[in-house]
């Protein structure tokens, strides 16, 4: 992982955040990208603290803008003059609601955050890494991504078509040394599912946590850091032959009937 290079969406906090300190504490050069300029910056110092031999990029970006995504690249690239790696992670969760009360514009801001946001850094990253005849992409999928989950239709939906995305990048650049992979969290302690549990029990959140950790075979919510080091071993040449999956990192829950 020494002086590889590294771009990470959705680096200020949760899964981002967690993967940003792994790969930094393996020696990898970072260009985290982060549409809370606050946040990402406050990561950045962070992570260039514990690790100081590691150079940072920080890159203010909303995924879901094509020309914000194109920059982010362009500006790795001239940086860096390389991408090793792609961690495609930025997404939202949307609100929680049934098929036919969801709100239609919050629908369509998860498709474009989610689904546009991950296909437009393959858009741009893939070309970077056809030249390199190099690269490693984990794209963040969800269990969402391959069962369905009660009133979040759009959350779903987007995450079956990262599954599907991850599926193509992987037949059709893996003859340019590029693999392609997604990962399936299950319920990961960040502060998007914390917002989560605030949504399905408004006045006692940490109720809520307990009894969704009370379903799960290892009877606890995910740590980022235990799905830090998954992205860790795909994102780098630890990874030889792996491609074009969804590998579920939920202690189990999926398998659940
Ligand atoms: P989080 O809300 O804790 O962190 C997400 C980060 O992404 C934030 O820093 C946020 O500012 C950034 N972000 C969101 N939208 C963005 C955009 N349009 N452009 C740039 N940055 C943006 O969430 P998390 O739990 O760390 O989730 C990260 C990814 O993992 C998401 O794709 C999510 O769907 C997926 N996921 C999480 C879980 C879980 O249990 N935490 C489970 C399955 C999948």
């Amino acid at each position: 992982m020494k002086n590889k290079v590294m771009i990470i969406t959705g680096a200020a906090m949760g899964l981002g955040y967690a993967a940003s300190e792994e790969l930094a504490k393996k020696g990898a050069h970072l260009v985290m990208v982060d549409y809370n300029e606050e946040s990402l910056n406050k990561a950045a110092a962070d992570i260039q603290k514990q690790f100081s031999d590691v150079e940072i990029l920080t890159v203010v970006a909303d995924v879901s803008n094509e020309k914000a995504v194109e920059n982010y690249v362009n500006k790795a690239v001239e940086k860096f003059g390389r991408i090793d790696g792609l961690y495609n992670n930025a997404g939202i969760e949307g609100k929680q609601a049934s098929i036919t009360e969801y709100d239609v514009s919050i629908f369509k801001k998860v498709i474009d955050i989610n689904l546009m946001g991950v296909y437009y850094g393959l858009r741009y990253v893939l070309p970077v890494m056809q030249k390199q005849n190099y690269g490693r992409i984990v794209n963040v999928a969800s269990v969402g991504g391959i069962r369905g989950v009660l009133n979040q239709m759009p959350y779903v939906a987007s995450k079956h078509a990262v599954s599907g995305m991850t599926k193509n990048a992987a037949l059709e650049y893996g003859k340019y040394g590029i693999l392609t992979n997604a990962i399936a969290p299950g319920a990961i302690l960040t502060p998007m599912v914390a917002e989560a549990f605030k949504q399905v029990n408004p006045d006692n959140p940490k109720a809520a946590e307990e009894q969704y950790a009370k379903h799960n075979p290892t009877r606890a919510l995910g740590n980022p850091k235990d799905v830090a080091k998954l992205v860790a071993f795909l994102i780098s040449d630890e990874n030889g032959y792996v491609s074009g999956q969804t590998i579920a990192i939920d202690g189990g829950e999926s398998n659940m009937y």
